[in-house]
């Protein structure tokens, strides 16, 4: 396909992506996986507001870079007119750039290297049923700094890989013992009608879905409490559900074999599913 790599329309073949990229050697790297429907972004704002904040919190914060982020925008607009893609995934990412020597030290004059691609996938039946899953819960072992949306991912991948391999469809990740988020999507619960999620403290992704779901949850008047659900609690939940931007809102039906009440949808999952379904519908005119 046709990307967008540093102001360059470009088939990916030719990106000219070097093996000096501080992106590769350090993981000094931030991304975005946005959604579009009926060739109309999704939250595209938030996103963007979200990766400048990562920029910021992996010392990348110079206008010229934020500049750059800016033209995501743009950019993305015409991917999917060049694809002419009505139903995509985006892909954004900023890593630091290449610089020579190797070194722990930043070097000067090291330019940014800005990534967009633009992946076809399917529609969405915003009528249907939400989908489901199970999960399993494993470590969470990740730095301390997860709200930054880095390209670091190597914890999240094993984490969700392990969970695959072992026959599940996530992994949900536990630190100290206190529910923190899947590995690549964010994990609420619901006990006695109030929905439980881990606070944004840094400990989580503050996922754009989450926080549109907890909006959604607040208009409803469902109350929410940003707290970690211990994991010795996981028995007394009455629902399980993951949000994200390509999860959307996934009842868990079952966590390491115990199914979560009677393994099947619960009211409240239903009713944010409708409602983000909804919103999509509303703001892309679906
Ligand atoms: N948490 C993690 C660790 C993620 O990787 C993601 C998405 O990729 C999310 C949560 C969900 O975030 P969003 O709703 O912005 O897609």
């Amino acid at each position: 396909p046709v990307v967008y790599y540093n102001g360059e329309f470009i088939p990916s073949s030719h990106a000219n992506v070097s093996v000096e990229e501080r992106g590769t050697l350090f993981g000094e790297g931030v991304y975005e996986v946005t959604r579009v429907y009926n060739a109309h972004p999704f939250a595209l704002d938030e996103h963007l507001e979200r990766l400048l904040n990562s920029l910021r919190g992996i010392g990348l914060k110079d206008p010229q870079t934020l500049a750059a982020a800016r033209e995501l925008k743009p950019a993305s607009a015409q991917l999917l007119e060049i694809h002419n893609l009505a139903e995509a995934l985006v892909y954004w990412q900023i890593t630091r750039g290449p610089a020579q020597p190797r070194s722990f030290l930043y070097q000067p004059n090291t330019r940014p290297s800005v990534l967009a691609i633009a992946y076809p996938t399917q529609p969405i039946n915003t009528a249907g049923p939400p989908p489901t899953t199970t999960a399993t819960l494993l470590p969470d072992d990740r730095w301390a700094n997860c709200w930054i949306k880095s390209t670091m991912l190597l914890p999240n991948n094993l984490a969700y890989n392990q969970a695959r391999e072992a026959g599940f469809g996530a992994a949900l990740l536990q630190r100290h013992g206190l529910i923190t988020e899947a590995s690549n999507a964010n994990a609420m619960f619901v006990r006695d009608g109030k929905i439980l999620t881990h606070p944004d403290d840094g400990k989580i992704l503050n996922g754009i879905t989450r926080q549109i779901v907890l909006n959604h949850a607040r208009n409803l008047n469902i109350p929410v409490a940003e707290q970690p659900l211990p994991i010795a609690e996981l028995n007394t939940v009455d629902e399980a559900f993951l949000t994200g931007t390509t999860t959307h809102v996934t009842p868990v039906l079952a966590i390491d074999d115990q199914p979560v009440a009677d393994a099947k949808p619960g009211p409240v999952a239903l009713q944010l599913h409708h409602t983000l379904m909804n919103d999509i519908n509303t703001r892309c005119r679906i």
